[in-house]
């Protein structure tokens, strides 16, 4: 049975960098799709990164109860797992890998149970989450301001995650996680 990894953390505290990684280590692992009301950014694709939808579709779905979990970040801006995702992956025997916010990681880890395991990626402190913000230049200082708030607000939940990496050297980061993963599959 397909078992399913999801990763939660503060924005800008390496999470994407750590998932794409691991996409390309060998595991029979796929990324979970999921589907938002936001507008493409940059070069973002339609059935890469996520499945855009207007609004009106999203809130459609989820009256046809067709989401596992989702949520209204800020009026309009909807995210959220399909279930036709997860049958999607399940189908071909692999296991699942999950970004989602860390309200979305808790709702599904109570939906799954032991079929799910909950990694937490913190940043080493607030200071280099914002040097790092800073550094990677796609928000304005406004929007860094936001995310620092709220890393602080999310912070809160590591301690209900399963495990809790916290990423400071990136090589080791990726070792870390690599081993957890390896023995939660082997189980
Ligand atoms: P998230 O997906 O959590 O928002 P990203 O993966 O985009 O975060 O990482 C935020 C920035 O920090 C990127 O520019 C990334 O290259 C950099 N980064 C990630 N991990 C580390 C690390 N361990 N040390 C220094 N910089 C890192
Ligand atoms: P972004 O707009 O930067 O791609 O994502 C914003 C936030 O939404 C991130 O914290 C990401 O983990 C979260 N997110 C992405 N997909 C989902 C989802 O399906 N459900 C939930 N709850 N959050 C999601």
């Amino acid at each position: 049975m397909s078992k399913l990894i999801i990763f939660s953390a503060p924005s800008g505290s390496g999470k994407s960098t750590i998932v794409n990684h691991l996409l390309q280590a060998g595991f029979d692992i796929e990324f979970s799709i999921s589907a938002t009301s936001r507008t493409p950014r940059g070069k973002e694709k339609d059935g890469v990164e996520y499945y855009f939808l207007t609004p009106e579709e999203f809130r459609k779905k989820i009256a046809a109860d067709e989401f596992i979990e989702y949520e209204e970040v800020y009026k309009d801006t909807y995210y959220g797992t399909l279930a036709s995702e997860i049958e999607r992956i399940s189908k071909k025997g692999k296991h699942i890998v999950f970004d989602v916010d860390v309200i979305g990681g808790l709702n599904i880890k109570k939906k799954y149970g032991d079929r799910a395991l909950l990694i937490f990626i913190a940043p080493p402190s607030i200071d280099e989450l914002r040097n790092r913000l800073i550094k990677r230049g796609t928000d304005s200082a406004e929007m860094i301001n936001l995310r620092i708030e709220k890393a602080t607000y999310e912070l809160s939940f590591a301690p209900h995650f399963d495990v809790t990496i916290i990423n400071d050297d990136l090589e080791k980061t990726k070792k870390e996680v690599e081993s957890v993963l390896r023995k939660y599959l082997q189980k």
